[in-house]
């Protein structure tokens, strides 16, 4: 008997705080709530979009054009997809997308994606064709002696190449301008030998 009581208290006490709900949002909280219907409409709600994308690297100078798949959550870009990988928030801060879906994402390492939607997600993107120009931008800036960081224009870095052009080819003793023959003493081996 107590437990129907009890039952039917909680009943009413639900029935009163529903009752509350319904006549806050008529009146007080009308603007909020017509607030979270714009952004229900919002012109592209989270899904996988097709995009238009300019690729800029200030450090190479590098410049190409590619149609990729992004992801967008909150009306912001949050993902670029390539094939294999893709980019997010590890690499930028998410940007708001502007009222014709166009934004643009600096990189923390500064490369700059300037983003246009121009549909629903697409089956065909340059993926590929972006993750290759990205590995041969890196190979231009890599030395391939050593791994390290080198000028686009240099084919090694400053230390290798210091190394090779002072370096004796034979006993790797070090000698200003041998650009990787002998040096002098080497060669005065070799001419005694004559
Ligand atoms: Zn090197
Ligand atoms: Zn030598």
């Amino acid at each position: 008997m107590l437990v129907k009581f009890v039952f039917i208290l909680v009943l009413i006490a639900f029935t009163q705080s529903c009752k509350e709900k319904t006549s806050r949002s008529n009146s007080y909280y009308n603007d909020s709530e017509s607030n979270y219907y714009y952004e229900d409409e919002e012109a592209y709600p989270d899904d996988t979009y097709c995009a238009d994308v300019d690729y800029y690297n200030p450090d190479t100078g590098a410049r190409s054009n590619y149609t990729l798949n992004v992801e967008v959550e909150d009306n912001e870009v949050t993902v670029i997809h390539f094939s294999r990988g893709w980019l997010d928030s590890s690499e930028f801060s998410s940007e708001a997308l502007d009222e014709d879906g166009y934004c643009s994402i600096r990189l923390y390492d500064g490369r700059q994606f300037d983003i246009q939607i121009t549909g629903s997600g697409c089956s065909f993107s340059d993926g590929y064709r972006i993750e290759s120009d990205i590995e041969d931008e890196i190979a231009a800036v890599t030395c391939p002696r050593c791994g390290f960081s080198k000028y686009e224009y240099d084919t090694y870095c400053n230390d290798c190449e210091n190394l090779l052009e002072n370096t004796c080819s034979r006993c790797g003793g070090f000698e200003y301008y041998v650009y990787g023959g002998l040096c002098s003493s080497c060669k005065d081996d070799d001419n005694e030998g004559w």
